[in-house]
């Protein structure tokens, strides 16, 4: 590619960001990177009556925490400015008559209820295109009565009839479409702003972009927009339409079926770096040859490409979300995976003061975490100053002779010893079983119950590593009072 590549990311601030979105904002993000090119967040907000307080500044810190960072935008520099469109009403006015000018738009003058009664009848006769076009035969008097009269019009767009439009899209190959199926989209409100299409288009070219990559329920948009393209005698960038996020089920993807707003993945505990990994394996793939399907983002920019984009929607699977984000929390600094996990231990009330105490509870317990909202249901076991021995089967268990036995000789062994690693506890283990010719389930299921209160948990010597010796003997000599 000579010409350096510029891609950008146009959400309408809506609330907050579908992970779709996002999935869209990171291929972006990633084929700008891969590319040495330019990426741009532009603001959609010509719709005013979409509009939501707080949700750009929402857009952007989610941007920001996720690491999808842009080179232009709201608030950064940037030669293209300003990167919202409701800052530019003037640019697509003065394009918009530019239009007329070239006999590419018109005005129109209809009601909402002469419109409402077209659809009725566009509907009746089976036609594709709402709008009869019926302004198009408008006389230059009429018009400038009308103008003069200050009656309310839009700005149609004049689409050339009968014509075929072709474009390549880069995933889902060529298009082919006659121009008679395709209305004479509004370009200019009657309230002075654009449409999206005339808004869209206009700051494409005017931003220099290269290629545009977004969610495939836009595809059917493209015809107007090269009409559009081709009336302004522009270069029609480059298109890759990707696909659409899917439930299980292989609905499209929506709140009934989960969550669908980053925010609300983030709050879980879901690690950054996971849902960048997961969500760039959304329509996605490496390619052939690739076993792994962990990549940190350095490793997604490398690999990524356009030509492994899939062209049918892409299933967003939970389970796979929560066994990478598993796996993640495995292998992730622990300091580092300490600082992430303190809020959610204060958010279920446990007391952080003893940060490496957390830190040995957090080691522990990461190979269990799916996600660190669920940090609370396994490290309360760690924080309990007594066991509860509930079943009648545990505490028969504990009455036995054996466990006697054995719970004095651990007792005894770990007296001699003030810090107690899990190497420490596996020897102690070991000698006692050697000592006493008790093994297997007779020594382990025991000692579990004592030290848990039920027969699953953490390994034991990972348990005792973070008991310590005083509070493991505690709790044997409570379990020898059963
Ligand atoms: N504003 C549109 C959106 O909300 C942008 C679509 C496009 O990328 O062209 O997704």
């Amino acid at each position: 590619m000579s010409e350096q590549v510029r891609v950008r990311f146009a959400p309408s601030p809506t609330g907050y960001i579908h992970v779709g979105s996002l999935r869209t904002a990171l291929f972006n993000y990633l084929f700008a990177r891969h590319n040495n090119g330019k990426f741009i967040l532009r603001i959609e907000d010509t719709d005013q009556s979409r509009y939501v307080d707080g949700a750009v500044e929402n857009l952007i810190k989610s941007l920001n925490i996720l690491g999808i960072e842009y080179d232009e935008g709201p608030d950064k520099k940037g030669d293209y400015g300003p990167y919202f469109q409701s800052q530019r009403l003037d640019i697509y006015k003065k394009h918009a008559m530019e239009l007329i000018e070239k006999d590419m738009a018109y005005y129109a003058f209809e009601t909402p209820e002469e419109l409402e009664e077209m659809k009725r009848l566009a509907h009746l006769e089976g036609r594709v295109t709402a709008y009869d076009r019926r302004a198009r035969n408008l006389t230059h008097e009429e018009i400038q009565k009308y103008l003069n009269e200050n009656k309310p019009y839009v700005i149609r767009l004049k689409v050339p009839l009968g014509e075929e439009i072709k474009f390549n899209d880069l995933v889902k190959g060529t298009i082919k479409i006659n121009t008679d199926h395709i209305d004479d989209q509004v370009l200019l409100k009657s309230d002075g702003f654009p449409t999206y299409h005339l808004a869209n288009v206009v700051d494409d070219h005017l931003m220099g972009i290269t290629h545009i990559i977004r969610g495939e329920e836009w595809i059917t948009s493209v015809p107007k927009h090269v009409i559009l393209y081709n009336a302004f005698n522009w270069e029609v960038p480059e298109m890759a339409h990707v696909p659409l996020l899917l439930n299980p089920d292989k609905t499209k993807l929506s709140k009934r079926q989960g969550d669908v707003a980053v925010e609300d993945y983030l709050q879980k505990g879901y690690l950054v770096e996971a849902l960048n990994n997961f969500m760039a394996l959304l329509g996605w793939n490496p390619g052939e040859g690739e076993t792994s399907e962990i990549f940190s983002m350095n490793e997604l920019i490398e690999k990524f490409s356009l030509s492994h984009v899939q062209v049918h929607g892409a299933v967003f699977n939970i389970e796979k979300l929560n066994w990478m984000n598993n796996e993640y929390i495995k292998s992730y600094d622990l300091d580092k995976l300490l600082d992430l996990s303190i809020p959610f231990f204060e958010r279920d009330g446990f007391d952080t003061s003893d940060k490496s105490f957390l830190k040995k509870v957090l080691s522990t317990i990461r190979v269990y975490l799916n996600k660190l909202d669920e940090i609370g249901d396994q490290a309360r076991l760690f924080f309990q100053n007594e066991i509860k021995i509930e079943s009648a089967d545990s505490v028969s268990l504990l009455q036995n002779e054996n466990t006697k036995i054995v719970f004095e000789q651990i007792i005894i062994k770990l007296q001699g010893l003030k810090d107690i690693n899990t190497d420490d506890f596996k020897q102690v283990m070991k000698d006692v079983s050697n000592e006493t010719g008790i093994k297997g389930k007779d020594l382990f299921k025991p000692l579990r119950i004592a030290l848990t209160g039920s027969e699953s948990g953490p390994e034991l010597p990972m348990l005792v590593n973070v008991y310590g010796s005083e509070k493991t003997i505690k709790f044997l000599r409570d379990a020898l009072k059963v």
